[in-house]
């Protein structure tokens, strides 16, 4: 008899899912987190504190605002620190209650310290006062998530030389800020930094950025941060960043210097299994620290599961809840459907950007013939009320059944506005629903009824051109 039958390590959403989901199932659970980290990288130091971040500065700048009230528009004139890490603070705290509560009624035993493998049913739990406890499981699965990848030739100082969790606790607004990485965290806080003021400089190793994405939507958005004054330098490698007393010197291979008050290195994350014993349950990680899994999430021991970042892409809250609910359905016995094949993708820039399904490139290159609709913010009332007149969203549409093949949205909203598209796709809808159906009025879901008609209309004269011929 084991101590428990299902043993969850890390308290991150994939962690608090699959406990939930084993709990709810009428198992034994416990999950195993560190000292003030209930909740995972996603409440304490990732995506809520970015998200809250970045409410903060849309509301304290005025940013969204300016349209209709000017340029000089500002709720706060000198936004500090504070007044940002106010309301970060309250959302986490908050938020950890929740999830405290969450386990508790769930009856999940909470169990606090590092765990590694002792053998493949038996982990180790030490706490900060170096003391090891010993618990036993039938099942085990891994939630560890990642923390940002510090390369060695990089020397942190979390204070003028960062990484992502560590802009968090910045003392001051920085002036200048060079951001090494254009993936969506270091897109995502050049945008906020912008916002406040801050001269931001981005430099990537690649040509492009966010290559995932519609090249439409990221033109658009280079436009806006180069307007909010970010510098882009695509193609650029760097070779070493020097301390020079309180600021920073960011030396390009290109032989460019760029000096600022703060360098931020957003270059990827790591996988956290370094601290697990992997080798004590026959298991082992990639050199970026990842582990391997099937399509039910169990690793090459079948009794134990990973999910969530440690298992790599797409590395998202969202997803990560959703394989660990699955991982914990299988390892309790249960019928598991998968993963649905339409995950959105958000992403939280001044403007933000949604899409569900494929872009034009993805289907250029599969030779899927497609329509394009698009609809303009600035054309809806909405839009118009709310200030926001470079938004838009644009369809993809089957020329061949008329079916929606992807739906990309830039601007205010876009990360709530996509899911409606996410449904028609996902019950096999076609661009007619969106035509025939009813929107209320003035709102920025409006936005798919014109789409749809756009696209409508182009396919109209194309198989009126095809009928001509024939
Ligand atoms: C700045 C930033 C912004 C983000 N924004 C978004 C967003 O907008 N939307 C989105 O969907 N995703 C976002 N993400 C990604 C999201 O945070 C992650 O996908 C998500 O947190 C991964 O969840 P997880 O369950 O894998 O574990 P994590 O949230 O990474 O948590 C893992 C937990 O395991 C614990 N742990 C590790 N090792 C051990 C051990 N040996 N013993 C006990 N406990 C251990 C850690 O302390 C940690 O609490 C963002 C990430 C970052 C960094």
């Amino acid at each position: 008899m084991t101590d428990f039958d299902v043993l969850v390590l890390g308290s991150g959403p994939g962690g608090q899912k699959a406990a939930i989901a084993a709990a709810k199932l009428g198992r034994r659970v416990a999950i195993v987190e560190k000292r003030h980290m209930l909740g995972g990288v996603c409440i304490n130091t990732g995506t809520i504190p970015s998200k809250t971040l970045r409410e903060a500065v849309l509301y304290l700048t005025g940013l969204n605002q300016r349209e209709l009230y000017g340029a000089s528009y500002r709720v706060k004139e000198e936004i500090t620190v504070a007044d940002l890490g106010m309301r970060t603070q309250h959302v986490i705290g908050r938020e950890i209650q929740v999830i405290r509560s969450q386990l508790g009624r769930n009856r999940v035993t909470v169990l606090q310290g590092t765990g590694r493998f002792l053998d493949a049913h038996t982990i180790g739990i030490t706490s900060e006062e170096d003391e090891e406890r010993k618990v036993t499981a039938e099942k085990i699965i891994i939630a560890t998530g990642t923390s940002p990848a510090r390369p060695d030739s990089v020397d942190f100082d979390d204070r003028t030389i960062i990484d992502s969790d560590a802009i968090l606790h910045l003392d001051r607004v920085p002036e200048t800020l060079v951001v090494v990485g254009a993936g969506v965290i270091g897109i995502e806080y050049a945008s906020m930094f912008a916002a406040l003021g801050t001269k931001v400089t981005v430099v990537e190793r690649r040509e492009r950025m966010l290559e995932f994405c519609d090249l439409e939507i990221v033109e658009a958005l280079k436009y806006h941060l180069r307007d909010l004054a970010v510098t882009f330098r695509f193609g650029e490698n760097v070779a070493a960043v020097e301390r020079r007393g309180s600021v920073a010197l960011t030396i390009l291979e290109s032989g460019k210097k760029i000096p600022a008050d703060c360098v931020m290195y957003s270059a990827g994350r790591q996988g956290k299994t370094a601290e697990l014993c992997l080798e004590a349950a026959g298991l082992e990680a990639d050199t970026r620290g990842r582990i391997t899994v099937d399509a039910n999430y169990a690793t090459t021991v079948p009794h134990i599961y990973a999910v969530g970042d440690v298992i790599g892409f797409p590395a998202l809250a969202a997803t990560s809840m959703e394989q660990g609910r699955l991982a914990a359905q299988h390892a309790c016995g249960e019928p598991v459907e998968g993963l649905g094949d339409l995950p959105p993708i958000g992403i939280y820039t001044i403007p933000e950007i949604s899409f569900v399904g494929k872009s034009e490139d993805d289907l250029t290159r599969d030779k899927i013939p497609f329509e394009v609709g698009i609809s303009r913010y600035r054309e809806l009332a909405r839009g118009q009320i709310i200030g926001d007149s470079y938004g838009m969203l644009k369809l993809l549409v089957s020329s061949e059944d008329r079916r929606l093949l992807g739906v990309h949205v830039f601007g205010t909203g876009a990360t709530e506005l996509v899911h409606i598209g996410q449904t028609v796709m996902g019950c096999g809808g076609t661009v007619d629903y969106l035509v025939n159906a009813v929107f209320n009025y003035p709102t920025l879901a409006e936005s798919y009824k014109v789409a749809a008609l756009d696209a409508m209309n182009k396919m109209r004269v194309i198989a009126r051109l095809t009928a001509e011929q024939s």
